[in-house]
């Protein structure tokens, strides 16, 4: 049975390699000339500039996220890097008992424990108490997510719900904290004035954090050394040992659909490619609206094009430089406040500059050199999309000029303006051109206040047969695991509604 897969990304290459396994033949469609969608990296001038992952949440045995990854890749040979600190937060208004305004987000909770027990014994009640709920969350890792049931039901179904009453209290007690709320429980005001920042300007339910800190702590949130790209490639890799095929620089137009159901798919250079199922892990409005024209939609579908039931996550404008210094002695990640706002031409204001110093990675930057990834994040997307629409060359120039202001801030507080070898910047219109993802959104819909909402964007469309949907945007808050997720889960439905039993062939060698 032939399956045709639109998009090369990770949630195609990931459905790619189960259906693989599962005894199906599989061809990827791609638009771009290489995988990853938005996994991904870039070469500039001998700098290598990263668009994504600086954790993979589940990268060590300390989370059961990882044997989802092993029957994909060898992790354990895939070399990644586990950072001491996770970030260091500048704080403005206060310092603390020594003087310092840095704050240090420590990855190991011992150690984060110490820290903050140190910088405020007055706190130590909530201290101790979070660290050891930051504990407990190591035991529930990842939601069972995606099903072809809806999230509560699959939980129930797939695990051991006793197991989760104890995550439900943890639940219930800090599902209503935010870095605001929480940061105004410290008596320490360097502590209280660093947890509200733990977030650039934005509150942000506490959980969202304290999750990534449980599996930092057991070295399960390690960065891929060779940046995105590179991890894109494994799945890459394994895609192909298991016989799978990719075509790069095939853009799909449409889906060809008789009487209700998917025949194939028509390229951009109008062939027609036939199959006994079109499986599309493109953007979610894409494949909807244009590929099969809005013709199998539901009012959800149709409320989800004017965003009214979803938000889309946040799009980013990033700058990079490539820097002709070491830097090595520099934080690797850290927000520090700006002496004069930075006004976004998105009309986006910023008063802190978030700066990953990628010195860690050789693969990213000649010797002795170091290249510098700073990112700001936007709601305000239309903006940059639409002037790349209808003025390219305004759009260039708007480029050029926001990089020189984000340059002069930075040379401030590094002192880099004369060993500047390479700039680069991308804007939201850079990802919807680069991937299509609608309004350049980095990670699928915005979870919002309901941390496990659903997504009325469904494996199957109504009244379509022969036709699936899996990606990022198939639960709200996106990212790798989601598009695995997705990806196994609509492989096990294929499976079922074609009378075959899912079944993973976790062999590495080549077949
Ligand atoms: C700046 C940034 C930082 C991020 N950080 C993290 C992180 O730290 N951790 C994390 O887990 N996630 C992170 N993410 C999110 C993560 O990268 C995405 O959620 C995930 O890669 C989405 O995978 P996907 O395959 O579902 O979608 P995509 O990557 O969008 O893949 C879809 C693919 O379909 C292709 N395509 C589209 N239209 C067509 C067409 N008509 N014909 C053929 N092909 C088509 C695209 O080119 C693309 O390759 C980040 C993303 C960004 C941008």
């Amino acid at each position: 049975m032939k399956i045709n897969i639109i998009g090369a990304g990770i949630s195609g290459l990931s459905a790619g390699c189960y259906l693989q396994m599962n005894g199906f033949e599989t061809e990827i469609f791609e638009k771009h000339t290489i995988p990853g969608g938005l996994c991904t990296s870039w070469n500039k001038k001998g700098f290598l500039v990263d668009g994504c992952a600086h954790w993979i949440m589940g990268s060590g045995p300390g989370s059961s996220f990882y044997k989802i990854y092993n029957e994909l890749l060898d992790m354990e040979s895939i070399p990644f890097l586990n950072h001491d600190i996770r970030m260091v937060i500048e704080v403005k208004e206060t310092v603390d008992k020594y003087g310092s305004n840095q704050f240090k987000l420590y990855t190991n909770l011992n150690q984060l424990q110490a820290y903050l027990l140190d910088l405020s014994p007055e706190d130590s009640v909530l201290i101790i108490s979070f660290i050891s709920d930051i504990r407990k969350m190591q035991k529930y890792d990842l939601p069972p997510i995606l099903d072809d049931l809806p999230f509560v039901k699959s939980a129930i179904r797939g695990f051991k719900m006793i197991k989760y009453v104890e995550f439900l209290f943890l639940f219930l007690k800090w599902n209503n904290e935010t870095n605001y709320t929480f940061s105004k429980r410290f008596k320490n005001p360097f502590l209280q004035e660093a947890i509200r920042l733990l977030y650039d300007n934005e509150e942000v339910k506490m959980m969202v954090m304290m999750m990534p800190l449980a599996f930092f702590d057991v070295k399960s949130c390690g960065y891929p050394l060779g940046g995105s790209i590179a991890f894109a490639k494994y799945f890459e890799t394994r895609y192909l040992e298991l016989g799978g095929k990719i075509q790069y620089r095939k853009a799909v137009k449409e889906i060809i659909v008789e009487d209700n159901v998917a025949k194939g798919i028509l390229l951009s250079n109008n062939t027609f490619v036939p199959s006994d199922i079109t499986l599309s892990t493109a953007d979610w409005k894409l494949t909807v609206f244009n590929l099969l024209k809005g013709s199998y939609v539901n009012d959800k579908l149709i409320k989800l094009k004017d965003e009214k039931s979803l938000a889309v996550f946040y799009s980013v404008v990033q700058v990079s430089f490539g820097i002709n210094a070491d830097l090595s002695d520099l934080p690797h990640f850290f927000r520090f406040p700006l002496d004069e706002k930075i006004v976004s031409p998105d009309g986006t204001i910023y008063d802190r500059m978030e700066v990953h110093l990628y010195h860690y990675d050789p693969a990213m930057a000649p010797e002795g050199k170091t290249t510098v990834v700073i990112s700001f994040y936007t709601l305000n997307r239309d903006f940059w999309i639409d002037l790349r629409t209808t003025d390219r060359r305004k759009y260039r120039t708007t480029k050029t000029d926001f990089i020189m202001v984000v340059l002069d801030s930075l040379d401030k507080r590094l002192n880099i303006k004369d060993k500047i070898d390479m700039m680069d910047m991308a804007t939201p219109a850079t990802i919807l051109r680069y991937t299509n993802n609608w309004k350049g959104s980095t990670q699928g819909w915005l979870p919002g206040k309901n941390l496990i909402a659903s997504s009325p964007v469904k494996f199957k469309l109504p009244k379509l047969s022969q036709f699936y949907y899996a990606s990022h945007w198939s639960q709200p808050g996106g990212g790798l695991p989601i598009a695995i997720m997705a990806a196994r889960s609509v492989t096990k439905l294929i499976c079922k509604q074609n009378g075959k039993k899912f079944s993973i062939n976790k062999r590495f060698e080549t077949i």
